[in-house]
């Protein structure tokens, strides 16, 4: 009896024995699972957020590039002159994308850019800057700068363009009177007219006294403001065989024919105290302001043009030194 008793208790326990067995290997075996399973997860994760991370860095660096092209497009769109573009091209690219060692040359073979230097053709060339010569791309590649290289073609285009433009038009774009060339063109006309006809013609330099303090006072907007006004006053002054035209800056220049250097003294002093009684609108400032003239005389004084001019310029220079606001002649003390 014990020993049937013994027996069915050994028979239980290698029952439980064997069950336990079974069922702890196989507990074993998925903890061994899962922990790989979340080895494997864990290394997803991280190689997940390395890419994203590389992928944000590559984000931030495209982003920082397209801002970059932006302020470079930007700022060259403020000038209208080659030199300008030009020089603000360079001046930004260099500070923007850490360009080192750029510019622009005329021919790479002569001035030895060859070698260590990456040499693009610029199609709207200017005078001296044919090619643009790199050494360092810095914080951009070749492909970009290309497509900067693009935008500075766009914005040269513009100012040739604009160039081109002026150098058509006959008149001031501030004043509405004459440019400088269409005067001297008239000029030249005139005075071929005076030799063959035997008239005297008589050429006006005016130049607008302490015109920058003016600028200084009220701003350069109220200044072209002054100048449109005191072209007013030249052209409403004139006969109609008289013209004027903006000589330059705040200078402006007057032919009358047929007038001798009396008579055109006269006028000269009419016009003087006319701009001195003025009193210019600007916004909401009212400006006085008084100019100051010479005079030079065909035949008297010159019988060619830039002897002419160079004479009136030489009285206006006298006129200035004597304390402005006052009318000079060639010739006369
Ligand atoms: P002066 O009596 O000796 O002629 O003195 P000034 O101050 O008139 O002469 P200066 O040559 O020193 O200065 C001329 C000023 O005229 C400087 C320039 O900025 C200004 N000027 C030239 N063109 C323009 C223009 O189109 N608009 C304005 N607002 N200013 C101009
Ligand atoms: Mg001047
Ligand atoms: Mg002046």
């Amino acid at each position: 009896m014990f020993i049937l008793a013994l027996l069915s208790e050994i028979i239980t326990a290698l029952v439980i024995l064997r069950w336990l067995w079974n069922n702890c290997a196989f507990s074993l075996d998925n903890i061994s699972q899962a922990a790989s399973a979340k080895e494997n997860l864990l290394d997803a994760i991280e190689e997940r957020l390395r890419y994203i991370q590389e992928h944000n860095l590559q984000l931030a660096h495209a982003v920082d590039t397209e801002i970059g092209l932006y302020e470079v497009a930007k700022e060259l769109s403020q000038s209208l002159e080659e030199e300008e573009v030009l020089s603000a091209f360079k001046e930004k690219v260099s500070a923007i994308f850490n360009l080192t060692d750029c510019s622009f040359i005329k021919n790479p073979s002569l001035e030895n850019r060859g070698s260590g230097y990456n040499v693009f053709k610029i199609s709207a060339a200017s005078p001296g800057a044919h090619y643009f010569a790199v050494r360092d791309f810095g914080k951009i590649n070749r492909a970009k700068t290309l497509v900067l290289l693009g935008e500075l073609e766009l914005f040269l285009k513009r100012a040739q363009l604009y160039k081109e433009i002026q150098e058509l038009s006959i008149t001031d774009s501030l004043t509405g009177i004459y440019v400088r060339r269409y005067f001297l063109e008239r000029l030249t006309e005139e005075l071929l007219r005076a030799k063959q006809g035997g008239f005297a013609l008589t050429f006006l330099l005016l130049d607008v006294d302490n015109f920058k303090s003016i600028n200084d006072t009220y701003g350069h907007l109220a200044g072209d403001a002054a100048l449109s006004g005191i072209a007013g006053i030249l052209q409403s002054s004139l006969r109609s065989i008289d013209m004027c035209a903006r000589f330059g800056g705040e200078e402006f220049c007057l032919m009358l024919p047929e007038t001798i250097k009396e008579q055109a003294f006269l006028a000269a002093q009419r016009l003087r105290l006319k701009v001195e009684e003025s009193r210019l609108k600007a916004f909401n400032e009212t400006l006085a302001c008084t100019i100051s003239i010479g005079i030079a005389s065909y035949p008297d004084d010159a019988d060619q043009i830039n002897a002419l001019i160079d004479k009136a310029d030489k009285a206006l220079y006298k006129a200035k030194a004597q304390g402005r606001n006052r009318v000079c002649a060639a010739g006369i003390k």
